[in-house]
């Protein structure tokens, strides 16, 4: 278990890595997860750049509860947006990684929509959908400086949406996109950055 969880937060940090080097985590915004077991996952602390992410800096915490189960260092707190995570693992038992980034096109893309309704273009079919009808619509949570409160909006959406798109998004905040291995969570949110990029630039 030990090897596997390492290999795990060295896949975050590269992603960590390739996301801040895009402008998608400006600053120490955002935050990277992944399921550790059956009842905890991997999630970046707190305040730390996610260009510069060691083994060190996750936390494990318990998917039910929350609470801290192991720490990389003393020091390492779970990102406060631990609570968005935790209600997409809850009410998603095939998702084993969730991707959280603060890009400029996903706030633009966001204002004024609801749900954000993505454009039919080819980088759709990396989500899964194409032109069946299938709608492609991210929906959209009011952010909220209480991450708890956004965390039970979630949670609820999420149960009462059997299949959703697998993304949502908080308004004037950035995305959260998941899948079945950290590979799929990663196609995904590339997928739905490339879309909200074509809406902020007005297509
Ligand atoms: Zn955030």
């Amino acid at each position: 278990m030990t090897t596997v969880s390492q290999d795990l937060r060295r896949d975050l940090a590269a992603i960590g890595r390739r996301f801040y080097d895009r402008g998608w985590m400006w600053a120490t915004a955002g935050n990277l997860s992944a399921r550790a077991d059956e009842s905890s996952f991997w999630i970046t602390a707190s305040g730390v750049s996610k260009g510069d992410l060691g083994p060190a800096d996750f936390v494990r915490v318990g998917l039910e509860d929350g609470e801290i189960r192991e720490r990389g260092r003393p020091d390492a707190k779970p990102s406060a947006e631990v609570a968005i995570h935790g209600a997409i693992y809850r009410t998603q038992p095939g998702a084993t990684a969730c991707l959280h980034g603060h890009s400029v096109e996903a706030i633009l893309a966001s204002r004024g929509r609801d749900p954000i309704v993505l454009p039919r273009v080819e980088m759709i079919k990396a989500l899964g959908i194409w032109d069946d009808g299938t709608p492609a619509a991210v929906p959209v949570f009011t952010n909220h400086p209480d991450v708890a409160s956004i965390g039970q909006a979630v949670e609820t959406f999420l149960r009462d949406h059997p299949r959703p798109l697998p993304a949502l998004m908080v308004r004037d905040h950035g995305i959260t996109a998941w899948g079945a291995r950290l590979a799929d969570a990663l196609r995904h949110f590339e997928a739905v950055e490339f879309l909200l990029m074509l809406l902020a630039r007005g297509f």
